[in-house]
């Protein structure tokens, strides 16, 4: 199977949240947690431009991941908790404020049309802009005063953000310089955090080449969502190169690739791995292995197990009417192939 294509969504108990542009959010297996998931979907302008590019959301889900897991590691407080699989990652949930931050460093995009500056020239210091986060208008440009006085992020927020745009900022043009790449401008999301009683903004969403302007440093190519914005193509080339130079992907052998090129690193599980992997969770986290792929469940709701009890009880019935050859037992895990082992009644 190749692993590049794009995948069905795991059917499982799971609850979907919302369903965006890029993503998909599904409900956690802890209250407090959310499974970020990672479509194939591409689209600019407002979504007036949409395409499938089959295996974006695979290496987005891995870029996004390497990124926050070193700003967590740097003391930048994030959403991210760990990847799960190929196209999905644990995260807290956070109170979303409704704002793309965007940091630029050299003038491109909206910033060169509407100022007249040309693409390319260096700026003469970092600027952060806010756009009110709204699909049906557009995402418009605010300033400060229009996010405080319609109440979007209080002054204190906005001086926090301004603080994790900068760090953010800093870490990634580091990042990406030492791989040869200019960081020409990104975009963030910040959300509100509780714990206990106290609130902070975390970094939230995704840092992907889908949301930054990156350059080669010596061809100037671009190695970002613009080539589908500007139809150049070549955008999974792109981002696999990113991911190859952050050292993500491992030389492999693809075998319709002809010679060895730079794959994901990591293959369908059997159910072997998957038994040695789930040895390894704690109890409470429910797994199934669905074509290769664990898949992390959401806590069973009351409502699955009402279901569950009553499916359990009139199955039991008849099987005693019947006294039958086979059992009804709820909550087993299934091996219905070497790669796939979902939970459901099995017949015993
Ligand atoms: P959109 O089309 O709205 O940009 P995406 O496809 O990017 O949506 O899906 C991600 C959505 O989830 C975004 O609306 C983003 O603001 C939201 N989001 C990202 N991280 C979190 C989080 N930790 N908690 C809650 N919502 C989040
Ligand atoms: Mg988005």
């Amino acid at each position: 199977m190749d692993f590049l294509k794009p995948r069905y969504t795991p059917m499982s108990r799971r609850r979907r949240i919302y369903e965006g542009k890029a993503k998909v959010l599904y409900e956690g297996p802890e209250p407090g947690t959310l499974i970020q998931h990672f479509k194939d979907d591409a689209t600019a302008f407002n979504a007036k431009k949409h395409q499938v590019i089959e295996g974006k959301g695979v290496l987005n889900n891995r870029i996004s991941e390497y990124v926050f897991q070193h700003l967590n590691d740097i003391g930048v407080p994030t959403h991210f908790i760990r990847r799960l699989n190929m196209r999905e990652q644990l995260i807290r949930e956070v109170e979303i404020i409704p704002l793309e931050v965007v940091v630029r460093n050299v003038a491109a995009g909206s910033l060169s049309q509407r100022l007249g500056i040309e693409e390319g020239t260096q700026l003469p210091r970092s600027i952060i802009e806010f756009y009110y986060k709204n699909d049906a208008l557009g995402d418009p440009m605010v300033s400060e005063e229009h996010v405080t006085a319609f109440g979007w992020a209080t002054p204190q927020e906005i001086d926090d953000i301004m603080a994790l745009a900068v760090r953010v900022n800093d870490f990634l043009s580091g990042l990406f310089l030492g791989v040869g790449i200019r960081l020409v401008d990104f975009k963030m999301e910040c959300g509100r955090l509780w714990e206990n009683d106290m609130m902070r903004i975390v970094v939230a969403d995704e840092i992907s080449p889908d949301s930054c302007r990156l350059w080669d440093i010596k061809s100037s190519e671009k190695l970002d969502k613009d080539r589908f914005r500007r139809d150049l193509g070549g955008l999974l080339e792109a981002y696999t190169e990113v991911a190859k130079r952050l050292g993500i992907l491992s030389e492999g052998e693809r075998p319709q690739g002809g010679g060895p090129v730079p794959v994901i690193d990591t293959g369908p599980m059997t159910v072997e791995e998957f038994y040695a992997f789930t040895d390894t969770r704690p109890d409470e986290e429910k797994w199934e292995l669905i074509e290769g792929e664990p898949v992390l469940n959401a806590a069973p709701s009351d409502m699955h197990q009402w279901i569950v009890k009553n499916v359990v009880l009139a199955l039991g019935i008849r099987e005693r009417e019947l006294n039958a050859p086979w059992a009804v037992l709820p909550g087993l895990g299934v091996r219905v192939s070497d790669k796939d082992r979902p939970e459901a009644a099995r017949p015993q």
